[in-house]
């Protein structure tokens, strides 16, 4: 509390990102579902060959080399496509662009929880719908009348992917609305719903370089959809910062989307690892969640998740733990390396004593 802080600052309860050590802290990190490779080679090639006296000058400000290697990569027109400083600014744009206070929007009780952050910050109407049991989408539900609906695809932090006819569904429910999908971990295994914005002028797909492409520490997110709806990320950008994404952010995003084959080997070898790792939590006795994401969500009926959380933390392996209604007997586990996650099992097996 602070006396210069205005009223909606001193409401805001704002979103807790996962622990971050402090350098020189060594820990098996696998608590905010970064990819544990490292980036494309010629990402640091772009990097080093724009370390040079034109950062003296703004970049572009429409991000354009960025957007064009992003359109291309995915068959689309570069006015479909809009960059950012990360996808979480680009989804706090989208619903400072689309939604308002008297249309409340659907998002579930049970997802990333930035966006009812974002609801309340930007003075956006919300309702939220309860996910089933098992955690998968009662589609149902999002075919009734709202201002739009936000849907992460796979989910965060179930894991669970749904399918283009659902999501159809929910577009044609609501044709005057945008239906945003965040996509940020659509590499590892989902089916994106990019191909359907021909189709659906309220689509907006966000994605991410942060999780597939190994780039969370260069903050570069892009939306894609219809024009218009690029246009209206626009206007909101400009009216509070011309130039969202720097100079090297620009280069590696071009770098990192131009090299396919690094891009693919790194995200079958984390879908290998993943099985690898839900074969053995299974055979422990743990639930383990259907993934389709980089990331694993698992419990187990005869261990309390925050004392597995808290056991690993001692043993130097961070996971995430969240002390939420209908998840807390629930860890989120992010796939790292092939050593890594023999190191996390193995402990894992020291907790149970098997
Ligand atoms: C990680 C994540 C993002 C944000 O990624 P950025 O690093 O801001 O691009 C957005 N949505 C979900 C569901 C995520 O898990």
């Amino acid at each position: 509390m602070s006396r210069f802080w205005n009223a909606k600052t001193t409401e805001t309860k704002p979103y807790t990102p996962g622990e971050q050590p402090s350098a020189g802290v060594k820990y098996i990190k696998i608590n905010t579902n970064e990819n544990p490779y490292p980036p494309s080679p010629k990402v640091y090639e772009a990097i080093n060959n724009s370390c040079n006296e034109e950062l003296r000058l703004y970049p572009n400000p429409e991000g354009l080399e960025a957007r064009t290697a992003f359109a291309s990569a995915n068959n689309l027109d570069v006015n479909q496509v809009f960059v950012g400083n990360g996808s979480d600014e680009v989804l706090a744009m989208a619903f400072m662009a689309f939604y308002d206070n008297l249309n409340p929007i659907m998002i579930l009780d049970i997802s990333y929880s930035f966006y009812p952050v974002y609801c309340k910050r930007l003075d956006v109407a919300y309702n939220t719908i309860p996910v089933n049991n098992d955690f998968t989408i009662n589609v149902d539900r999002f075919l009734e009348p709202s201002g739009g609906v936000v849907i992460a695809n796979p989910n965060a932090p179930t894991s669970i992917a749904i399918c283009l006819d659902d999501i159809k569904s929910i577009l044609e429910a609501h044709p005057n609305n945008v239906v945003i999908i965040d996509e940020a971990y659509i590499d590892f295994g989902g089916e994106s719903a990019i191909p359907l914005i021909a189709e659906y002028e309220n689509l907006l797909v966000v994605q991410t370089l942060s999780k597939s492409r190994s780039l969370a520490g260069m903050r570069i997110g892009f939306a894609a959809g219809n024009p218009q709806l690029i246009e209206g990320l626009d206007r909101v950008k400009n009216s509070f910062n011309s130039y969202t994404i720097d100079r090297l952010a620009i280069v590696a995003a071009k770098a990192a989307l131009e090299d396919t084959e690094h891009f693919t080997n790194n995200v079958n070898k984390i879908i290998k690892t993943r099985e690898y790792v839900v074969d053995e939590l299974k055979s422990l006795g743990f639930g383990v969640l259907d993934s389709k994401a980089n990331f694993i969500f698992i419990t187990h009926s005869k261990f309390v998740a925050k004392d597995i959380f808290m056991y690993l933390k001692t043993k130097g392996i961070l996971v995430r733990y969240f002390d939420l209604p209908r998840v807390s007997d629930y860890l989120r586990v992010t796939i790292g390396t092939d050593y890594e996650m023999c190191i996390f099992i193995e402990k894992i097996k020291k907790f149970i004593e098997v």
